[in-house]
């Protein structure tokens, strides 16, 4: 039984890009769910003041303001949760070791992209392609 066999084989993983690429990945993700928190809120402050408010009469202007202002925070909250997701798989992709190579040709993704864009799953070369 040669117990130092398993040693020195796998060793060679880009440790400090991949933890580096975690804690950048989880400081965004913390960021999006205090957005997320933060929409929700203001999503729940519009329906109630919408609710105090006189009618939801469609030529009372007040009420399409309303609306207007809800269905923006709607969408931004859409995008957030979007982002939160996409970070999550990100996240998976560090644990499982392939974050930061391109989906699509397997090439290793700059890491400038990867700075501006932490959960970018595919190299820009790919990325401009699929336009
Ligand atoms: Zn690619």
């Amino acid at each position: 039984m040669t117990a130092a066999r398993a040693t020195g084989t796998k060793t060679k993983t880009p440790g400090n890009r991949l933890d580096d690429a975690r804690g950048r990945l989880s400081a965004e993700r913390v960021a999006a769910a205090a957005r997320i928190a933060a929409l929700e809120r203001d999503i729940a402050t519009i329906v109630e003041s919408a609710k105090g408010g006189a009618t939801d009469d469609e030529h009372d202007a007040e009420g399409a303001t309303i609306a207007f202002e809800r269905a923006q925070a709607m969408a931004l909250l859409e995008e957030t949760r979007t982002q939160v997701e996409a970070l999550d798989t990100a996240l998976a992709r560090v644990d499982t070791g392939s974050y930061g190579v391109c989906e699509s040709c397997g090439q290793d993704i700059a890491s400038e992209r990867l700075a501006a864009r932490p959960s970018a799953t595919l190299c820009i070369t790919c990325a401009s392609r699929r336009r």
